[in-house]
């Protein structure tokens, strides 16, 4: 029980890579704020769920790209939990299309949902964990973050700024005993990647050296070493979880 009696707010929680990193903190003995953006009945699911494994949870609605709704969050939470130790930036979207096609919505969509709030929980986070003069914050970034994809300019320039925004944010947060670090998935099996057709799939198993996806659970486990005491002598890394896909 690494996380025995802290507090975790895991962003996008209520599905996928979220939810498992939600549900692996908490065995770890994390208490969990599940937020989510607009399905309230999957978000409670998750913290019924964590609640059942002996765990305090609640499920907390609010967009991660608007700066009032993640101050509110973050207030709420140390409000319900006295603390917040743990922050996991998990909450993207993708709207994917040629660069000559994309839409300059679409671009704002995505940078402000996967990359200002980043910006916006860490600063918020922050004063709380300042206080505490500890913390925790993982962000989310991609594979192709560091490769870059065709149709994915506006997620892939999303990615790469969080591993610049991590690495910055280290170094600010580094004296106040906060570590902040990135994890890097590669593909892995939930409702983004399941719109994939076989063929493509077919085609990623033949670039993957361990030949299969991965699975939520991989980047779980990777979020819970980061979010420990474990892990204290590391900032502003990008660990990479890809099944060696890119080296
Ligand atoms: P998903 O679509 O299943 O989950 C994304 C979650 O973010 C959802 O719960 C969604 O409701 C939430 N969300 C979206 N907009 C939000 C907003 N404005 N406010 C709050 N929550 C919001 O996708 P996933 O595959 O579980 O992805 C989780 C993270 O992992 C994302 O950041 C994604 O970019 C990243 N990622 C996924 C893969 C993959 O292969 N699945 C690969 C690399 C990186």
């Amino acid at each position: 029980m690494t996380l025995a009696g802290k507090t975790a707010l895991v962003t996008g929680a209520s599905r996928g890579i979220g939810k498992e990193i939600a549900l692996e903190l908490a065995r770890n003995g994390a208490n969990i704020v599940v937020n989510y953006a607009g399905n309230k009945q999957l978000a409670e699911q998750v913290a019924d769920e964590i609640r059942s494994i002996g765990r305090e949870s609640a499920a907390i609605q609010a967009d991660v790209a608007n700066s009032e709704a993640v101050e509110q969050m973050v207030k709420e939470t140390v409000n319900m939990f006295g603390s917040l130790d743990i922050l996991v930036n998990n909450a993207g979207i993708t709207r994917d299309q040629l660069l000559m096609r994309m839409k300059e919505s679409d671009w704002d969509d995505v940078l402000n949902t996967n990359l200002k709030s980043v910006f916006l929980t860490t600063k918020a986070v922050s004063r709380q964990m300042m206080k505490q003069r500890k913390g925790r914050i993982i962000n989310i970034s991609s594979i192709v973050g560091v490769s870059g994809n065709a149709g994915q300019a506006n997620y892939v320039a999303a990615k790469a700024g969080i591993i610049g925004l991590t690495k910055t944010a280290a170094k600010e947060l580094a004296p106040r005993n906060i570590t902040v670090n990135a994890v890097a998935p590669g593909f892995i099996t939930t409702d983004m990647t399941d719109k994939l057709p076989e063929d493509v799939k077919q085609e990623l198993y033949k670039q993957i050296p361990l030949a299969r996806l991965g699975e939520p659970k991989d980047i779980a486990y990777v979020v819970a070493f980061l979010a420990s005491e474990k892990s204290s002598y590391i900032t502003g890394q990008t660990i990479h979880v890809n099944g060696g896909m890119y080296m």
